[in-house]
């Protein structure tokens, strides 16, 4: 049994996520208190429910404490099983945060899986569809399994409704440990908005603000295409693409904010990337260091990555996979670039 304090290091709900992921993952029961302790309205909201009853689904787990607002769960897994799911958030709840749940485990199931989820596509403070698109699951794919992403229907807040489609197929063998030192060669980069309940004026704002800040030209520029489900939503997304690596930074638009403060927000964060010569930017960060460690302990070998920063959310993404996993991280921090090392324990 692996008893966890939710409430430590950055207290929110990658705690939860992360700890049934790999209490599926390894089948060990899991015990955690203080859920969520370190947010405003702490404890089991509707989307981290939808976590845990996700996870339960694909594990036969015997679940107590699976309340909204509790605070204490217990979740004792059985064996991980592959097939076809469906995972709804009625509210506009990221289903995203659902598929980075469920997906650990199923990586490591004994067939391939397909996973349709409905829900929020595009949340604040959850990676959006694009970013698990395009600068996740190309990463999946290096550790020798597959991840295919399908939007069906965009979901922003507070309408929901959005649907993607996930296809999940282990690796033959063990997955492939792999080293990401350096993003390689700029390639390509470019924006686009996502606003269909809008004015036309809003994303005509928004890219032409970022692509004035940054240099970026007409058709680096783009109008987003994907359907989206009913009510307003505005997501400001840009894909840096090199030659290792893609990356994917978004900024949400909000009643409060002008196109113009949106904009301004990405390019902020734009810079801080180009800035470092680090891999991967801070979200990607603590998502990559779960797949990588699952690899280390799958293929009993060292492996690292370099990012811009490390935020209190990979280190206590960290701290939680060295409960469940036989792994240690080693993390060397300096203001350009640091670097994250998961080593067989
Ligand atoms: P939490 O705040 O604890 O519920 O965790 C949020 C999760 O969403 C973490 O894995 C973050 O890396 C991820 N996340 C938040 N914002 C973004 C973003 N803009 N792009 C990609 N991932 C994100």
């Amino acid at each position: 049994m692996v008893e966890l304090d939710g409430s430590q290091g950055e207290g929110g709900g990658q705690i939860l996520r992360t700890s049934l992921a790999l209490s599926v993952a390894t089948g060990q029961p899991l015990a955690i208190e203080k859920i969520r302790a370190g947010r405003a309205k702490p404890g089991l909201m509707r989307q981290h429910l939808a976590c845990v009853n996700a996870a339960a689904e694909i594990s036969g787990a015997k679940v107590e404490g699976a309340e909204l607002g509790s605070q204490s769960l217990s979740f004792a897994p059985g064996p991980v099983r592959a097939g076809e799911y469906r995972f709804s958030i009625s509210s506009a709840g990221s289903c995203m945060l659902v598929l980075q749940t469920v997906l650990p485990p199923l990586l490591l199931a004994g067939a391939a899986s397909r996973v349709h989820l409905s829900g929020g596509t595009h949340n604040p403070m959850a990676p959006p569809f694009h970013f698990l698109e395009r600068a996740f699951a190309p990463l999946v794919r290096r550790l020798g399994a597959d991840l295919q992403l399908t939007l069906r229907r965009c979901g922003f807040y507070p309408a929901g409704g959005g649907e993607v489609e996930a296809t999940i197929v282990p690796a033959a063998g063990a997955l492939q440990p792999f080293d990401l030192m350096a993003r390689g060669e700029h390639r390509s980069s470019h924006a686009e908005c996502l606003a269909p309940g809008l004015p036309r004026h809003v994303p005509t704002r928004e890219l032409d603000t970022l692509g004035g800040a940054m240099g970026w030209s007409g058709e680096q520029l783009r109008f987003g295409t994907a359907r989206q489900n009913e009510g307003p939503g505005n997501a400001l997304l840009a894909t840096l693409a090199y030659e290792h690596v893609t990356e994917v930074f978004t900024a949400f638009g909000e009643k409060s904010l002008s196109a113009e403060q949106v904009a301004h927000g990405l390019v902020k964060e734009l810079r801080e990337f180009q800035k470092s010569e680090a891999a991967v930017g801070p979200h990607l960060a603590d998502q990559l260091a779960l797949l990588l460690a699952l690899a280390a302990w799958q293929g009993k070998k060292a492996c690292a990555f370099t990012c811009s920063d490390v935020t209190q959310h990979t280190r206590t993404n960290c701290a939680v996979i060295e409960r469940f996993l036989p792994v240690r991280f080693a993390i060397v921090e300096s203001r350009q670039i640091c670097t994250v090392r998961v080593s067989p324990a």
